[in-house]
């Protein structure tokens, strides 16, 4: 069944059609993509670590110049409009130049001891062969936050990237050889998840996992993962809010809301899936929103003036479908939206549902495709309370002019990313990235935070008094 001469398809979602086959690869593949990375890394993890950082400055100008293939390439085995996919790959370049730069840095500590005539220091040390498990949404950027740092701190990779953009996560590996990456340094394993990246979750030389996708697979992953007490860095699912308050900026609310609910067909983790209005600006914001939606051009995303391409398969598009149904049934009201568009391709109207009670299914669960729940409230703590309600914690924003309130949701709001008069996606790669509850466990990309995901400390004692000095004992 998974033998290497299986194969997969990797499908255009604008019109169906074949883009390139793939081989499904299963146990015996990872097998071997193991083996070799884990040789790879004797070599690799001695190189000076400035060296590893200046192939990622060298992969980065290459990005740079391939940005244009690149961004056409995923408008087209993706369906993310131009403008985003140019958006992504430029992640990507600004992941690389940053981790490059980690290269002269990956500080550690010294500190006095507390006897005389010792140093000691803590130093940051590769982990091993890394597992990265990516998604489809993000498919520059996601592998450039999990190999960008995992290289510069000298772990070598095997990649499994999800099986709906297999050319885009091969075309990122080749530019990291041409950046003069070594052989066996990063292998890419295609295939399905419960078969290669199952396979790669539980291999006995794979001592970290790093995974982006559903929370369903990401508790999968981590008990998988659990036997050997492997290091798992997830980042999971999110049902992200827009707060939008009686003194906003209303038609400034509407960009934010639109950017995040329906850029990339909502197929972002950080996606505005909620937006909690209050009262009093409620019939104004649904009526410019609509009106807005209604407006915004679905069309092939390769074309300059498209603003909602299609969603990635026809399952994406049943599933969405699937969350319309549910909330007419609970009794929120379509406002817009709410049908596949017919004809070729997978593509989904932007939706947006109106008298939206919190605990609806609509407003909990996370539903990945262009759908918004608007929710009414009376007040800022109702607001919070509701915003609050979801099991994920990934994004949050309000928009309002009151500084107070700015500070008391910055606070208040369980979530590991906000955003103040901004909608909920927008993240830059020197910050933290990631979230709260159900969104993940605990850890960060991105940023310094990923240096944690992808190093251990050793704490190195250096005696030079010539004698024994015992700790906590000779000091007294
Ligand atoms: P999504 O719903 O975004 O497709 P998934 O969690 O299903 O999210 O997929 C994200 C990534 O995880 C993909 O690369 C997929 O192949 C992989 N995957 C799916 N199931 C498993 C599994 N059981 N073990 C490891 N990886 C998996």
């Amino acid at each position: 069944m998974t033998t290497a001469t299986a194969t997969f398809e990797s499908l255009n979602p604008s019109t169906g059609e074949v883009i390139e086959t793939f081989p499904r690869s299963g146990a015996a593949e990872v097998d071997r993509a193991v083996e070799k990375s884990r040789a790879a890394w004797e070599g690799w993890r001695l190189v000076p670590a400035p060296e590893r950082g200046n192939i990622l400055f060298r992969f980065a100008q290459i990005l740079e110049r391939s940005k244009p293939e690149l961004s056409d390439l995923m408008t087209r085995e993706m369906g993310k409009v131009k403008a985003e996919a140019g958006g992504d790959v430029q992640e990507a370049i600004d992941m690389s130049y940053y981790m490059g730069g980690e290269g002269r840095r990956l500080f550690g500590q010294t500190t006095p001891s507390e006897l005389r005539d010792k140093f000691q220091m803590s130093i940051r040390m590769p982990v091993g062969v890394v597992g990265a498990i990516t998604p489809w949404n993000f498919p520059i950027a996601i592998p450039a936050w999990k190999l960008t740092p995992a290289l510069v701190c000298g772990n070598t990779v095997v990649l499994k990237p999800a099986e709906d953009t297999p050319l885009l996560a091969q075309r990122f590996v080749d530019l990291l050889h041409e950046a003069g990456l070594p052989q066996d340094v990063v292998q890419v394993v295609h295939g399905y998840g419960e078969e290669a990246g199952d396979a790669l979750v539980r291999h006995p030389d794979v001592p970290i996992i790093t995974f982006t996708g559903s929370r369903e697979t990401g508790v999968a992953v981590t008990k998988a993962a659990a036997d050997r007490l492997k290091h798992v860095h997830l980042e999971l699912g999110g049902k992200n809010a827009i707060i939008v308050m009686d003194d906003a900026d209303l038609d400034l609310a509407v960009d934010g809301i639109t950017w995040s609910a329906f850029g990339t067909a909502g197929q972002r983790c950080t996606a505005a899936s909620r937006v909690i209005v209050h009262r009093d600006v409620y019939d104004a914001l649904q009526q410019r929103l609509v009106a807005r939606a209604e407006q915004m051009k679905i069309g092939a995303p390769w074309e300059d003036d498209t603003e909602i391409g299609p969603v990635i398969n026809e399952a994406a598009v049943e599933k969405i479908h699937s969350y319309t149904e549910i909330g007419v049934d609970e009794g929120a009201k379509l406002l817009t939206g709410g049908e596949r568009v017919e004809g070729h391709g997978f593509y989904y109207r932007p939706t947006v549902f109106a008298e939206v009670e919190p605990g609806m299914r609509i407003a909990q669960e996370e539903i990945f495709g262009p759908t918004t729940a608007l929710i009414p409230v009376g007040s800022f703590e109702e607001a919070v309370l509701a915003a609050n309600s979801v099991e994920f914690g990934l994004s949050s924003s309000i928009f309002t002019r009151d500084v107070n309130k700015a500070f008391k949701a910055m606070r208040d709001l369980q979530t590991g990313i906000m955003y103040v008069n901004a909608g909920t996606t927008g993240a830059e790669v020197h910050l933290p990235f990631g979230g709260m509850k159900q969104t993940g466990n605990g850890h960060r990309e991105a940023g310094q935070a990923a240096l944690e995901v992808f190093t251990e400390w050793k704490s190195v004692y250096v005696d030079y008094s010539g004698k024994l000095q015992r700790a906590q004992i000779d000091n007294q």
